[in-house]
């Protein structure tokens, strides 16, 4: 339980008195703060769906104490960890991550769309200094708490929820001065009750797609569930959920890189059962009002929402998923796939937090080297490691299995 002070008013987030504080917190210029330090981290109040949510600031989770539920896995184990003060820059006292991009938001009115899926937006070069599409998705997915899980939210998590976190993720960061909650369209839940409203509000968002200035025309970001790759003329028509009668064109020539760039990503969400595909597009204008894919890169998530990048992460997650144990997946952002990161960590795991790493099979010497030397560098966590050469994956000791059935093979652990 965390317990907080506002100007010299202190009290725990159970108490009544707690509410009051949010709400009077909520627009004023003091901050919230976090008491699990004795110096206090500044917070903020998110508002999700209409409910004040107290959320940390952008790449804070490390500020806070251990046992405090603010608190995050360090980020040098993921992707995240080389991008920060690098092409993620936080303004502490705004609370607002300034962030800098490989890829343009805008383009000269009259060229071509470049091929879709541009940028090897896992090279090693672009690794620390800008965000790749790819790794702006990471980014936000991150920040929006949606890497968390716990069996305790089975049926919880929905696109109502993932809209919400997301698009408030967005509003703290910002672009060259501009909120990325401006330049990013995410489709709200659709109702058909709220038909109108809804395709009037999109309408508004996206009008800047059609309104070039000074020779260049403006890009819009748009994040949105995959419903089907429809057939088109030449390419293929993007149909996203929850936004009906709209319609995102995508060239031949970038359908064909799509596919070969997102092998994995295709088969996962072809594969599962209730999982989903996750596409980050820039998106461009053109003339009666259509819109074209510029660059688009796709992430498949789980049934949880969570995102997996091959069939061992499915593997893995789809265990964790029935643990009451809360798990942090960890994302790969610009990192190449041939680097280890902490695939989940279990930041609640007694006596210490554990840190989940996968080896692929057919990894070669410099990543066992890298991933001891990972492990070595952070005594303050447990590690687990499953070789996907070796077999399937080991048990998890310690992990909560109140809900855990288990339907595969267990091994001990390697
Ligand atoms: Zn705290």
């Amino acid at each position: 339980m965390r317990r907080f002070r506002l100007g010299d008013v202190e009290c725990d987030e159970e108490d009544e008195a707690f509410q009051g504080l949010v709400l009077q917190a909520h627009g004023s210029k003091v901050r919230l703060l976090c008491l699990c330090r004795p110096s206090g981290i500044p917070m903020y109040i998110a508002d999700i769906g209409s409910q004040l949510v107290v959320k940390r600031m952008p790449l804070t989770g490390g500020d806070h104490d251990p046992t405090c539920p603010s608190h995050e896995p360090p980020y040098e184990l993921t992707g995240l960890g080389p991008l920060v003060n690098t092409a993620i820059k936080l303004d502490a006292s705004a609370g607002i991550a300034s962030l800098k991009l490989d890829f343009p938001l805008s383009k000269q009115t009259g060229s071509r769309n470049g091929i879709a899926t541009t940028h090897a937006a896992d090279s090693v070069k672009s690794e620390a200094r800008k965000l790749s599409l790819r790794s702006l998705l990471h980014l936000l997915w991150h920040e929006g708490g949606l890497t968390e899980w716990t069996s305790r939210w089975t049926g919880r998590r929905h696109w109502w929820q993932v809209y919400h976190h997301l698009s408030q993720a967005a509003r703290m960061m910002e672009i060259r001065g501009e909120s990325l909650g401006e330049r990013l369209y995410i489709p709200e839940p659709f109702r058909a009750d709220d038909k109108a409203a809804i395709e009037q509000r999109r309408a508004g968002k996206l009008s800047g797609l059609y309104q070039p200035s000074e020779g260049r025309k403006k890009l819009m970001l748009l994040i949105g569930e995959i419903k089907e790759f429809g057939s088109a003329r030449s390419g293929k028509q993007l149909v996203v959920k929850h936004m009906p009668g709209f319609r995102l064109h995508l060239e031949e020539a970038g359908w064909r890189a799509l596919q070969r760039r997102f092998e994995t990503e295709l088969r996962l969400w072809e594969s599962g059962q209730d999982g989903h595909l996750i596409a980050i597009s820039t998106v461009a204008g053109s003339a009666g009002g259509l819109a074209t894919v510029n660059e688009i890169a796709l992430m498949a998530v789980t049934g949880q929402w969570l995102p997996m990048e091959s069939v061992s992460e499915q593997r893995l997650l789809d265990h964790l998923a029935r643990s009451t144990s809360k798990s942090v997946k960890g994302l790969r952002f610009n990192l190449p796939r041939d680097q280890p990161i902490a695939n989940a960590i279990l930041p609640d795991l007694k006596p210490k937090p554990m840190a989940l790493y996968i080896v692929p099979a057919g990894a070669d010497a410099t990543f066992e080297t890298t991933l001891r030397d990972m492990i070595a560098a952070r005594p303050d966590l447990s590690a687990w490691v499953w070789r996907v050469a070796e077999g399937d994956l080991p048990s998890l000791p310690g992990l909560d299995e109140e809900n855990y059935r288990s339907t595969g093979p267990s091994r001990s652990p390697s």
